[in-house]
């Protein structure tokens, strides 16, 4: 447990002129940043995601129409309001900090409770050290997160091909990253795709244990979400975990960013 610290890399990438890819990277403390062996993968898995965009039309579209049939749109891009909104309901939470991350831009899924985003969980019972259970560990922490009555449902898929999310495992990665999540999103800031990994293994051959593993998902499920880092340690959404479960100022966070229409509030 001792070494499960993390340090975040985060690129925003563009992709096809509409369409936005964010990378995040759960870094282990142990070994310095080596942005040398990041890029190869950054590209490598933007690109996966760009096809995916290309191919899966219907999830774009889907974004499209949700911002577009919002009898409130014109409401929803009064940055005003919105501001007010955010100071009314941000004591307590980090989406300050998430703000300052983003370039004070917001992102997040739209109302997926009709039709729920599609998950497809991996299973490598190939790789040293795979347990089973994790697969039902990373289920449950995207219901975690969904218990909080944000607008959004989760479906487990078996079927990776029309997934809109998928999880997948190494052993680990070349680079000192515990765990890896890319999100695309449209012109106006909904996500509509995304990508998560999760290592079994530091970079350096070290069995992360089934907490760890648990506590690894929750932090990228809440990037998948739309999160960003917070200085605050006893968050699971701290750049270096330490905790195993969601605090109260990330439900509170999640809570709040859901309750917003996304973009910037510039
Ligand atoms: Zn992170």
């Amino acid at each position: 447990m001792k070494r499960t610290d993390l340090i975040p890399v985060l690129l925003l990438l563009p992709v096809l002129g509409f369409v936005a890819v964010q990378v995040v990277e759960t870094r282990t403390i142990t070994a310095p940043a080596q942005a040398g062996f990041v890029a190869p993968a950054v590209r490598s898995h933007a690109k996966r995601v760009a096809r995916n965009e290309v191919e899966n039309t219907g999830t774009v579209v889907d974004g499209n129409a949700v911002a577009a049939n919002a009898t409130d749109a014109a409401a929803a891009r009064d940055v005003g309001d919105i501001r007010r909104r955010i100071v009314l309901g941000e004591t307590g939470t980090y989406i300050g900090e998430i703000l300052s991350e983003r370039d004070s831009a917001l992102a997040r899924w739209p109302d997926r409770m009709v039709q729920p985003v599609r998950v497809w969980v991996g299973s490598s019972p190939a790789i040293p050290g795979w347990d089973p259970t994790y697969p039902e560990s990373v289920r449950n922490a995207f219901d975690q997160w969904t218990s909080l009555g944000i607008p959004v449902r989760f479906t487990f898929v078996r079927d990776s091909t029309d997934a809109d999310v998928h999880v997948s495992w190494i052993d680990h990665f070349d680079s000192p990253i515990s765990g890896k999540t890319i999100w695309a999103r449209d012109g106006k800031w909904w996500i509509v795709t995304g990508n998560i990994t999760l290592a079994l293994h530091h970079n350096e051959g070290e069995l992360l244990d089934a907490k760890a593993v648990h506590a690894i998902a929750l932090h990228e499920v809440g990037h998948l979400l739309g999160l960003d880092h917070t200085a605050d340690t006893a968050n699971i959404m701290t750049a270096r975990v330490r905790v195993r479960d969601l605090s109260e100022a990330d439900r509170a966070t999640m809570k709040l960013l859901y309750s917003l229409p996304p973009g910037s509030v510039k």
